[in-house]
């Protein structure tokens, strides 16, 4: 009865998986801020290199991991994935739990499988300097890590409250070597826009994007890097998925249901995007469920619409579901999952039925992530325990069905930086929040006109 499911390193992928070719429509092309008109990679490569621009509007199934980043890799690849029996025991439920834990990277989640890969490409394309936004801080640690390992130079924008309620996190930053600047900041004219308008602002993502990209824009030897969202981002992280697919031949097992919590939907396309390659190649069923918290319900309540990425309007605009670009969020624990909107190719998936979302309550979360610390020992991060509550749910089904499904889930980083988070659920001081509906309303009529 083996528990942890560990890969031969030959069976490493060493290609990323594109999901473009097998959706049943392809994205709709990004537009350019300004003009409203189709963004070229032109206008891309002000801020991105052109290999990560052509991987952005890239068609071809899969994408060769050059061999230098397979390196780099190996240092925390493959991660492991494991059987929950123990939590499968005190859930009561005849559902066979799996998990791939993604916590055991350098940066302690899933985000350097995109950060080392980001960093290399501009690296190869003379670029010695990125800038980026982080919240709270595992984006802005994931770039530092990789910056440091090519001598590259990083610049942080962090959203002020989590500046000052995550100091470790950007203690982090600065021992892998980068700056971090509170954001909203004097250093860019739209920090100083902000700080006019609200000089106790506690920023948001959008507000530190703003900022971040504002100085790639304007300076010659900076690019931007961004965490999730973007297509090159959610294929660099299908390592993760398709390591699972191997991983599972391994346990002699296959999912029914696959679940991953959504932030910007970089972990989730990560495990989920090459299930769906099976499904539309292989006609292998699964079902697979987008976890979000209820208090930024981006793919279950957002509308599907043309909208910036950013509060400033200075990155293309893209479909996808959204919240509104001016939304400033309420003060959730998980950090790494508040933002406006969401990736446009998840949210394409969503379109055409081929994922299901649903959106959670903060404390049905930390729940599910207190028991399962308890019985499988992982502290998950607050992002990841949107997963778990999801399957908590799912497992109960089955308890009264008597289904023996078998879930797999992305178990996308662990909490060691979140305890004042669990301090609070521990002690009954976190309450539930679900988003006011007038202020979806509200929002929409900012969105930008197109078409
Ligand atoms: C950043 C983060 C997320 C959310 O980002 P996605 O792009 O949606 O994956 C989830 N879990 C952890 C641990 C994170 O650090």
């Amino acid at each position: 009865m083996a528990t942890k499911y560990l890969l031969p390193e030959d069976r490493l992928p060493t290609a990323w998986y594109n999901i473009v070719p097998d959706l049943p429509e392809p994205p709709a092309p990004p537009l350019n801020p300004a003009t409203g008109q189709p963004a070229g990679p032109e206008d891309l490569a002000a801020i991105f290199p052109m290999d990560l621009i052509m991987q952005e509007v890239s068609a071809e199934p899969r994408i060769d991991i050059p061999e230098e980043i397979q390196e780099i890799y190996k240092l925390w690849r493959p991660t492991p994935m494991l059987r929950a029996y123990r939590w499968e025991k005190a859930l009561g439920t005849p559902a066979k739990i799996f998990y791939k834990y993604e916590g055991v990277s350098p940066a302690g989640s899933h985000k350097p499988n995109t950060s080392v890969p980001q960093a290399w490409y501009n690296k190869k394309a003379g670029i010695n300097k990125l800038s980026t936004e982080t919240g709270a801080g595992q984006w802005g640690s994931a770039l530092a890590l990789a910056t440091q390992f090519f001598d590259m130079e990083c610049l942080v924008y962090m959203v002020k409250v989590s500046y000052h309620q995550k100091p470790y996190r950007r203690s982090m930053i600065h021992l892998w070597g980068a700056e971090v600047i509170p954001s909203p900041s004097d250093t860019t004219a739209s920090g100083r826009a902000i700080l006019a308008g609200d000089p106790e602002s506690p920023g948001s993502l959008g507000i530190a994007i703003s900022e971040a990209v504002e100085i790639a824009a304007t300076r010659d030897d900076t690019n931007y890097s961004l965490g999730s969202v973007l297509n090159h981002v959610l294929l660099h992280q299908t390592v993760i998925g398709q390591e699972c697919l191997a991983q599972m031949e391994l346990a002699d097992a296959y999912p029914d249901v696959v679940i991953a919590c959504v932030g910007g939907g970089s972990n989730f396309a990560g495990i989920a995007f090459p299930f769906i390659g099976e499904k539309v190649k292989h006609g292998k069923d699964v079902r697979i469920i987008a976890s979000e918290p209820a208090a930024c319900p981006t793919l279950t309540r957002g509308i599907y619409a043309f909208d910036y990425g950013d509060t400033a309007k200075l990155t293309p605009i893209v479909k996808m579901h959204t919240l509104g670009h001016d939304f400033v969020p309420p003060g959730i624990h998980a950090g790494g999952l508040r933002y406006h909107g969401m990736s446009p190719l998840v949210s394409l998936a969503k379109e055409h039925g081929l994922i299901e979302a649903e959106a959670l309550p903060q404390t049905e979360c930390f729940e599910a992530a207190v028991q399962f610390a308890r019985t499988e020992g992982i502290i998950p991060a607050p992002e990841s325990s949107h997963a778990l509550a999801s399957v908590v749910r799912v497992a109960n089904e089955c308890k009264e069905s008597g289904d023996e499904k078998t879930i797999l889930f992305n178990l996308s980083g662990h909490g060691h930086f979140d305890m004042a988070a669990y301090d609070a659920y521990l002690s009954g001081n976190l309450e539930d929040y679900a988003y006011p509906e007038e202020k979806i309303k509200a929002a929409m009529k900012n969105l930008p006109k197109v078409g």
